[in-house]
C-alpha cells in the first residue's frame, strides 16, 4: 500500500500529464483482454489501450517473438540503410493483405508521424500545397496533424499552423466540390473516430475517391484505428470497397509494441527518394522488435480469423445493449459508440464502470457516449458477462 502511494506521488510529480484527471491505474499486469492492477483488481479492457490491443494484452505468440527478436538484435542503424529481416518478412506480410496496388510501406513509430509522413508525401508527389481534412477529425498532436485536426479550440491555441488547409463536413458530398487542382491530399478517417464514431453514409467515400481522381488530389485514408480487423475487414477501405491513394497506420499494428506505417504505391513514394533525397528521415521507425511483434499478431489476426468474427461479436454486443438509457449504438464493427446523449450521465456510467472493473472512456470530441472497442479476441462468454455488468450499471446511474 504504501509503495503503491509513492508511485502514484511520482507518477504525479514527474511523469508530465496533460489531463486534469488522469484514470491513474497502478498497472501490474496484463493478460487477454483484461488488466489488473498492483492490488490484483482485474479490469475489463473495453478500449483496447484505444485500438491498440487488438490481439489482446501480452498475446504468447507476440511476447515469444518480442523477446527472441530483443536478443538476436535491437536498434542497428537508421531507417532504411541495413536489410533487417523483421521488417522484410512483415512488409511482405502486410503487402499481402493491403489492397493493391498498396504495397510499399514507410516504417515510422506512429500515427501522428504516419499522418506526417503522408501528407509531405502527397505535397511532393503532387508539387501542390492544399490540405483538405474534416471537421471533427483527429490525425495526432504534432504540429502537422495538428493543423489539419478538425476542432477549433484545439488548434487555435498554437497557431500559427500550417497554411492552406481547409475543413469540410464528414458524409457532405456537397462539399466535395472544394476538392480541386490545387488540392495536395485529402486525409480522412474513413470511420472517424474521436468524433465519437461516425461511419460514411453509403456512396460518399466512393464519391470522394472519384472526385479526388478526377482533380489529381491524393486520398489519404487514416486507418490507425480502423486498421487490422476492428471494422471487420483488415482495413475499412476493403470493408467499404474504395482504395485510397496512400493510407496510415499505427496502435494495433505493432501488437502492443509502437509502430506506424504509411503505405503508397512505391510509384507514389518514390517522391520522397530524389530533390531531396531522404525526403523523410526516422531514426527508429520500424523497430526490429516492432516489426517481429507486429508479424506475430499479424499472424494471430489471421489463423483466429478474427476479422471475419468481429461482426458476430459486434452484433452480440448491439442486441445485449439494449437500454432505455442508450439512445443510439453508432459504429462499425468493434469499434462501437454507445450515445447516451447526456455528458454528465456518461461520466457517472463510465466512473461506475470502473468501479465496477469495466474500462471505457469518452471520445475528445464527443462526451456523451462512450467506447465500446474491445481487443477483438474477446469471447462471446466474455462479451456476455460484460454487458451484464454495462446494464447494471446503467440501471445504477
Ligand atoms: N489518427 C487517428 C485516427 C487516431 O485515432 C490517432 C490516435 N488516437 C492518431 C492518428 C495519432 O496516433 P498517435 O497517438 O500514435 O500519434
Amino acid at each position: 500500500m504504501g509503495n503503491a502511494i509513492s508511485r502514484r506521488q511520482l507518477f504525479l510529480q514527474h511523469v508530465a500529464q496533460t489531463s486534469l484527471a488522469p484514470m491513474g491505474m497502478d498497472a501490474g499486469h496484463a493478460e487477454g483482454i483484461y488488466i489488473y492492477d498492483t492490488e490484483g483488481k482485474r479490469y475489463v479492457d473495453l478500449i483496447a489501450g484505444v485500438a491498440v490491443s487488438n490481439v489482446g494484452h501480452c498475446h504468447p505468440e507476440v511476447v515469444a517473438a518480442v523477446q527472441a527478436q530483443a536478443a538476436r538484435y535491437m536498434h542497428l542503424m537508421v531507417y532504411g540503410e541495413y536489410i533487417q529481416q523483421p521488417q522484410t518478412d512483415y512488409a511482405q506480410a502486410l503487402a499481402g493483405i493491403l489492397p493493391p496496388p498498396l504495397d510499399c510501406i514507410y516504417f515510422v513509430n506512429s500515427g501522428s508521424e504516419a499522418n506526417e509522413g503522408a501528407l509531405k508525401l502527397a505535397k511532393r508527389f503532387t508539387g501542390r500545397t492544399e490540405t483538405i481534412a474534416f471537421k471533427n477529425a483527429y490525425h495526432g498532436s504534432t504540429q502537422g496533424v495538428l493543423s489539419v485536426m478538425g476542432d477549433e479550440i484545439f488548434r487555435n491555441a498554437f497557431r500559427p499552423l500550417l497554411p492552406d488547409v481547409r475543413h469540410l463536413a464528414f458524409n457532405s458530398v456537397d462539399d466535395l466540390r472544394h476538392i480541386t487542382c490545387r488540392t495536395a491530399a485529402v486525409l480522412i478517417e474513413p470511420v472517424q473516430g474521436e468524433a465519437g464514431v461516425v461511419t460514411p453514409q453509403a456512396g460518399y467515400l466512393q464519391a470522394l475517391r472519384e472526385r479526388c481522381s478526377q482533380t489529381g488530389a491524393l486520398l489519404i485514408f487514416d486507418e490507425v484505428q480502423t486498421g487490422f480487423g476492428r471494422t471487420g475487414q483488415w482495413f475499412a477501405a476493403l470493408r467499404y470497397g474504395v482504395t485510397p491513394d496512400i493510407m496510415t497506420l499505427a496502435k494495433a499494428m505493432g501488437g502492443g509494441m509502437p509502430l506506424g506505417a504509411f503505405v503508397a504505391p512505391r510509384e507514389i513514394m518514390n517522391a520522397l527518394q530524389s530533390r531531396p533525397a531522404l525526403g523523410h528521415i526516422t531514426t527508429f521507425g520500424g523497430h526490429p522488435v516492432s516489426c517481429a511483434a507486429a508479424l506475430a499478431a499479424l499472424n494471430v489476426l489471421r489463423k483466429g480469423n478474427l476479422p471475419a468474427a468481429v461482426a458476430e461479436k459486434a452484433a452480440l454486443f448491439r442486441r445485449l445493449l439494449a437500454h432505455e438509457a442508450i439512445k443510439e449504438i453508432r459504429g462499425e464493427g468493434l469499434m462501437l459508440a454507445v450515445e447516451l446523449g447526456d455528458a454528465r450521465r456518461l461520466q457517472q456510467v463510465v466512473s461506475g464502470l470502473w468501479d465496477e472493473g469495466v474500462i471505457t472512456e469518452w471520445f475528445l470530441f464527443c462526451n456523451t457516449a462512450f467506447r465500446v472497442a474491445p481487443p477483438l479476441i474477446i469471447t462471446e462468454e466474455e462479451i456476455r458477462e460484460i454487458c451484464a455488468v454495462l446494464v447494471k450499471v446503467l440501471n445504477n446511474c
